[in-house]
C-alpha cells in the first residue's frame, strides 16, 4: 500500500492473531486476507493501508470512522449486516468445538455441562456460546486474540473452546498445540469483506468485481493455495 498523493487511502482493519488469514512475521503482514485484499487493490487500481487491532474491536472502529473497510476472517452475519456492508463471500469457514487432546469426556456441545469454555471477545464463537450457554450449561470466559485463547485450553486451565475450522485446524498443524477438534462444525458461516454500511458503495463494487477476476484468473486458488495446499 501507500499512496502517492493521489485519491483515497482506504483504512483496511486486521486481526493479525489470525493465521492462516492474517499474521504478522518479521514484521511484515502475510496471509490469505492479506494477499487477497493486497490482489484485489491492485486489480481495481485503489490505495489502502492495513490497521492491526484486536477483533473484538474492528467493527466499532468502523462505526467510528476510523477504518473503511475490514478483512478480518470475518463471518458474514445478519447481526453484522445491520452495521456494515459485506462482499460476496470469499471463504467458507464454520464453527468447531475444540478441547484439550487428552481430554476424552468431551465429544459435543452437549458434553459441556458444568464446564469452562473459552471464547475471543467479539466473535461468532463468542456469540454462538452465548446464545447456548443456558441450554448447556457451561461458563464462559472470554480473550482478546485467539492464541490466548488456545493457550488455556492447551494448558489445561479451561475445558473447550469455539473458534473457525480453518483457523484452529491451522494452528493445530502448525504450533503443536496440546488440542484436538470434537465433532462436526457448528455453523456454515462464510467470510466476507466488510464496509460501513451505506458508504463506500463503489468500493464494495470494486471488492466484488476484483475478487471475481481474481477468482477466474486462478489467482484467488494461488493465494490460497500458498497457505493451504500441500
Ligand atoms: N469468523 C469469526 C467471526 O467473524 C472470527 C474472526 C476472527 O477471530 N478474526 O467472528
Amino acid at each position: 500500500s501507500g499512496g502517492d498523493g493521489e485519491g483515497t487511502v482506504y483504512k483496511v482493519g486486521i486481526d493479525t492473531t489470525y493465521p492462516p488469514f492474517e499474521y504478522e512475521e518479521n514484521g511484515e503482514y502475510h496471509g490469505i486476507d492479506i494477499d487477497l485484499f493486497t490482489a484485489i487493490a491492485e486489480n481495481q487500481g485503489f490505495e489502502f493501508e492495513f490497521d492491526a487491532m484486536d477483533f473484538g474491536g474492528i467493527i466499532p472502529a468502523m462505526e467510528a470512522g476510523q477504518l473503511d473497510v475490514a478483512i478480518a476472517g470475518m463471518s458474514i452475519t445478519d447481526e453484522r449486516k445491520k452495521v456494515v456492508d459485506f462482499s460476496d463471500p470469499y471463504f467458507d469457514a464454520g464453527i468447531t468445538l475444540v478441547v484439550n487432546k487428552d481430554n476424552d469426556d468431551i465429544e459435543s456441545v452437549e458434553d459441556l455441562e458444568g464446564k469452562t469454555v473459552a471464547v475471543k471477545n467479539g466473535t461468532t464463537g463468542a456469540k454462538f456460546a452465548m446464545d447456548n450457554a443456558d441450554k448447556y450449561g457451561y461458563e464462559i470466559v472470554q480473550f482478546d486474540d485467539s492464541p490466548a485463547m488456545f493457550q488455556e485450553v492447551s494448558n489445561g486451565n479451561a475445558d473447550a473452546l469455539l473458534e473457525d475450522y480453518p483457523v484452529i485446524a491451522y494452528a493445530i498443524a502448525q504450533d503443536n498445540l496440546d488440542l484436538k477438534i470434537v465433532g462436526d462444525r457448528l455453523n456454515g458461516d462464510q467470510y466476507g469483506i466488510a464496509v460501513i454500511k451505506g458508504e463506500n458503495q463503489d468500493l464494495l463494487e470494486k471488492i466484488n468485481a476484483g475478487l471475481q477476476e481474481l477468482r477466474d484468473s486462478g489467482e484467488y486458488d494461488k493465494i490460497v493455495n500458498k497457505y493451504l495446499g500441500e
